[in-house]
């Protein structure tokens, strides 16, 4: 049972009594809304609601993320209309409840194309708006992967696909790497249940054996850096999670000790310099494994990930993973994103990222997110100048996306028609146009399309040029223009 008590218990950031009756009153208020209602686990409803709100604290938001996290089934799922949340809580948070359900509209289509999902990873992203809305769905999407075995075994296995293939990509990405593993070890137990089963055997196994030699090596460090008068912020051991410990293992033929970095103990020390000192001092106590030091922290991973690793022969011989690194770099590793919201309280007050334009010389300190939201804005295909310095998602506001038959993704203005994707996909395909399809519905050719909708174009071979009417209501430029050159052609305009 988690409790309104538990989500702000777990904030990482600054509480104030208006922070506090915000968060409150969007608890009782989805209370009121669900009341009633269960889940199939047969839980109070409210329970998906708040487990929801306290994995989004757990990574760090605020209190306004949070309260959306509370409110966020209410539309979908209660009589409350969005415009009583908009009344009771304002339009930001309104906006952000808004997201998540429009985001819970989007139809994953099972596809073996890679591009295919790779499309629908970015059309989440880009219908998102705000990435408050991701972190959101992804909190959510947490709760429900724990909560999978009370669903029917078909929709299970669906389920857990589409969390392996959208969500995770997803918070790796947006590098919230505590939510990316969890839901990644979870969809592993529903997708391949026989290789979870022999890894979480060989991981327990394997961790027993070390216990004494990881618990000895956090000892033997706090004593050695003490004398050398390094504060630890934290020390704690740690092991590989299941499925990474799966991918690893495939590597290496399945043989568990071909892997090194199984088990380990990890240093949290206040500055950069406090990392390569401690990285002296444990070279000095054990014996490191040649050609296993890795300096993330000169040479970042590509998704930004910073810490120092070196691999070392521990008490007893045993073999463990040393990782250092500073707080920053840790709540970067686990929050990813979202640690941004803890770093610009602390700085400088709360910014919202998506509205305040950063100065350049803050911008060349940006944390490694900023840079993967500018590549996705590469990969989606815009040089929206504005998008990229004010790091917005605001580009898709006006703009709908939807898949042709084959899943590529076809991006529009709003109130778009068949008649446009037609002309979007190809002149010839909009001439010879005579009917249409949303989500294998028919539905007239100025049927204004939907985000997410895949559009098939019904086409006629006799049928060779546009219809004059079309320019009543095709609302991109494009096919105004085709439109009209072909009526020219034939002498019809
Ligand atoms: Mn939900």
């Amino acid at each position: 049972m988690v409790t309104i008590e538990d989500v702000i218990q777990n904030l990482k950031v600054r509480l104030n009594p208006e922070r506090e009756k915000r968060m409150r009153a969007a608890y009782a208020f989805a209370l009121k809304a669900h009341v009633g209602q269960k889940r199939r686990s047969g839980d109070e409803y409210i329970q998906h609601s708040l487990a929801t709100a306290l994995n989004v604290a757990k990574i760090g938001m605020r209190s306004k993320t949070i309260a959306a996290a509370l409110l966020h089934d209410v539309p979908e799922d209660t009589d409350v209309t969005l415009a009583e949340i908009e009344k009771e809580f304002g339009q930001e948070i309104a906006f952000i409840v808004d997201g998540v359900t429009n985001l819970g509209k989007i139809k994953f289509r099972e596809s073996k194309e890679d591009l295919y999902v790779e499309n629908l990873r970015k059309m989440f992203l880009a219908m998102a708006q705000d990435i408050r809305v991701v972190i959101i769905k992804l909190a959510d999407r947490l709760h429900n992967m724990e909560t999978l075995n009370f669903v029917s075994p078909e929709k299970r296995q669906r389920i857990a696909k589409e969390t392996m293939e959208i969500y995770t990509p997803i918070a790796n990405r947006l590098g919230i790497g505590e939510i990316k593993i969890k839901l990644e070890d979870l969809s592993f137990k529903f997708l391949d249940p026989e290789h979870y089963a022999h890894i979480k055997l060989i991981s327990e196994t394997e961790f027993e054996a070390r216990k004494k030699s990881i618990q000895r090596a956090i000892y033997e460090l706090k004593r050695e850096l003490a004398k050398e008068k390094i504060k630890i912020l934290n020390i704690h051991g740690r092991t590989k999670s299941l499925y990474r410990l799966f991918k690893k293992m495939e590597l290496h033929d399945m043989d568990i000790n071909k892997v090194y970095d199984l088990a380990g103990v990890r240093v949290i020390v206040p500055t950069i310099a406090s990392c390569y000192e401690t990285l002296g001092i444990v070279h000095k106590k054990f014996r490191p494994m040649v050609g296993r030091i890795k300096d993330y922290i000169s040479l970042p991973k590509p998704n930004g990930y910073q810490s120092i690793h070196t691999t070392i022969f521990g008490p007893d011989g045993k073999i463990l993973e040393i990782q250092i690194r500073t707080q920053k770099m840790h709540d970067e590793a686990e929050f990813g994103i979202a640690s941004h919201w803890i770093y610009s309280e602390q700085k400088q007050g709360w910014i919202n990222f998506l509205t305040f334009r950063k100065k350049k010389e803050e911008i060349r300190e940006e944390l490694a997110w900023v840079k993967q939201l500018r590549e996705w804005q590469v990969d989606l295909g815009t040089d929206n100048k504005e998008f990229i310095e004010g790091l917005k998602l605001e580009f898709f506001k006006n703009h709908i996306l939807a898949f042709t038959p084959k899943g590529d993704i076809i991006d529009l203005p709003e109130d778009a028609t068949p008649i446009d994707f037609a002309y979007r996909v190809h002149s010839e395909v909009g001439n010879r146009a005579t009917g249409a399809k949303a989500d294998h519905k028919m539905v007239p050719l100025d049927y204004k399309i939907k985000n997410g909708e895949m559009i098939e174009i019904i086409t006629s071979k006799e049928k060779k040029s546009p219809n004059r009417d079309w320019l009543r209501f095709v609302r991109t430029s494009n096919a105004k223009s085709t439109i009209r050159k072909h009526l020219k052609k034939e002498g019809l305009i």
